[in-house]
């Protein structure tokens, strides 16, 4: 299977659709910004989240039996699941059992994780895609390239063609009012005729046993309250104490990750409906591990909001394609290895540990401080290539020179001028003709950290007297 280098270069080859996926994404990230900044009380906002994660997640069984009580107290029936294969069983079951062969489907990234409609597909039972960006993926028989905005690598014109294939619009139509309404009237034929519907839960409130689902499309309302039967399948990492905490959520889930002030559905879902039959499927699937380790845990605190795709400049420049696994990005890099270092040992890598993930993260994961820890993984496996180790030590050893820092400094730069512009400022190049090649540092990094220490030292420490 190839690496993330290998899948970027393939996706850099369109550098018209690098450029415009870089430019789309930071816009959202600008988006992002302008509404973070326009709540004053954004940080305190970010650590309280962070708190009510970590307590919740120190006291994850005593929440989980919280909130299966309460959601049987309302009706709805309750199941665990210890990996895929035990959900995926679970969910045929009750579609069996119902008869139901029909369903709608509105964006889970868990069953994604599950491989669901994989399942389901062969076993007779047709799963219909709701939300309008996974149906245009599934009618193109292609996978989400981000875990928000599903289809962002595609233009509009691709939309329209593979409207015009599958739902018969008019040949080259693009017009996202028309292609939407296109969809609409599709999606609602299948809407009146499933017999089931199948969400996933942004959270769960262990003090109501309610479970909340946010969309902008409304199509999981639609998908949960129309048919009698209705699954909704949750990590057990959703579950939050209380409705007041949710509050908090809430107000950082939208802004982060499509700069809107909230969803514009946010549906609290206690208990099924008269005449319905509602299942909450619980899933594990590897995350006790994660749950058990200190350097990781911060992973099972995300909300899945995307910022942390948005601002970094790999995955911007990269494309979701490239990451191997369910999902892409800083977040992606630091859950896929859970499943297998050494299929995912290439992920750690597709980072420029900016730190930037981290900054923007609604609920303070440490993402880039994990994707160093996976690196550090990756070596102590022994499964760094020895290219890269080679090079590695090389670059350790310039590093603790300040002498061979700044003769290695001058000779790259003098080198890399001396080339023909094309290798570094050229359209034929994502880097563009807009950027320039970086000042050196006239010292190590080293040295300048020493410096800086030394500055840093109190008045006392250097021994002054005031
Ligand atoms: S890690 Fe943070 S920024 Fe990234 S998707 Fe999760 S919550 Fe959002």
């Amino acid at each position: 299977m190839k690496g993330h280098a290998e899948r970027a270069a393939e996706f850099l080859k369109d550098a018209a659709r690098a450029r415009w996926h870089d430019q789309a994404l930071w816009y959202v990230r600008e988006k992002r910004d302008r509404l973070a900044r326009s709540v004053p009380e954004w940080e305190a906002l970010r650590e309280t989240a962070h708190a009510i994660k970590r307590h919740t997640l120190a006291r994850l069984e005593r929440y989980l039996e919280e909130f299966e009580r309460n959601a049987q107290a309302r009706g709805a029936v309750v199941h665990y699941a210890e990996d895929a294969a035990e959900h995926n069983a679970l969910v045929l079951d009750i579609l069996k059992r119902r008869g139901a062969k029909s369903v709608v489907k509105s964006k889970s990234m868990l069953t994604e994780e599950c491989g669901l409609n994989d399942y389901l597909a062969p076993r007779g039972i047709e799963v219909v895609e709701s939300d309008l960006g996974e149906r245009i993926i599934q009618l193109a028989g292609d996978r989400p390239s981000h875990i928000v905005l599903p289809a962002i690598h595609l233009k509009r014109e691709e939309v329209g063609e593979i409207f015009h294939r599958r739902l018969g619009t008019t040949a080259g139509e693009s017009d996202p009012t028309i292609l939407t309404r296109a969809a609409r009237a599709h999606l609602r034929e299948k809407f009146l005729a499933a017999e089931a519907g199948i969400s996933g839960v942004n959270f769960a409130v262990a003090e109501t046993g309610a479970i909340v689902v946010c969309t902008n499309e409304g199509n999981a309302d639609l998908g949960n309250s129309l048919p009698d039967l209705y699954i909704a399948s949750l990590g057990i990492e959703k579950v939050i104490p209380r409705m007041r905490d949710l509050a908090v959520f809430l107000s950082l889930l939208a802004r982060s990750a499509t700069g809107q002030p909230i969803s514009a559905y946010t549906s609290h879902l206690l208990g099924p409906r008269p005449g319905q039959e509602m299942h909450l499927i619980i899933v594990d699937n590897g995350r006790s591990r994660i749950l058990r380790s200190e350097r990781f845990v911060q992973a099972l605190y995300c909300i899945r909001c995307g910022a942390c795709l948005n601002t970094c400049p790999v995955y911007r420049r990269s494309g979701g394609h490239s990451y191997k696994g369910v999902i892409p990005g800083p977040i992606g890099i630091i859950l896929a290895p859970h499943r297998g270092l050494k299929a995912y040992k290439d992920m750690p890598y597709a980072s420029s540990l900016c730190g930037s993930c981290t900054a923007v993260c609604p609920v303070k994961v440490d993402i880039h401080r994990q994707i160093l820890f996976w690196r550090n993984e990756v070596v102590e496996a022994g499964e760094l290539g020895r290219f890269k180790r080679a090079v590695l030590k090389l670059a350790t050893l310039v590093m603790r020179s300040e002498g061979l820092f700044a003769a290695a400094g001058a000779a790259a730069r003098k080198i890399l001028r001396a080339l023909p512009p094309v290798f570094y400022n050229s359209r034929l190049t994502i880097w563009g003709k807009e950027h320039d090649l970086p000042e050196m540092p006239a010292r190590s990094f080293r040295a300048q950290y020493r410096q800086y220490m030394k500055e840093k030292k109190s008045p006392a420490e250097k021994g002054e007297r005031s």
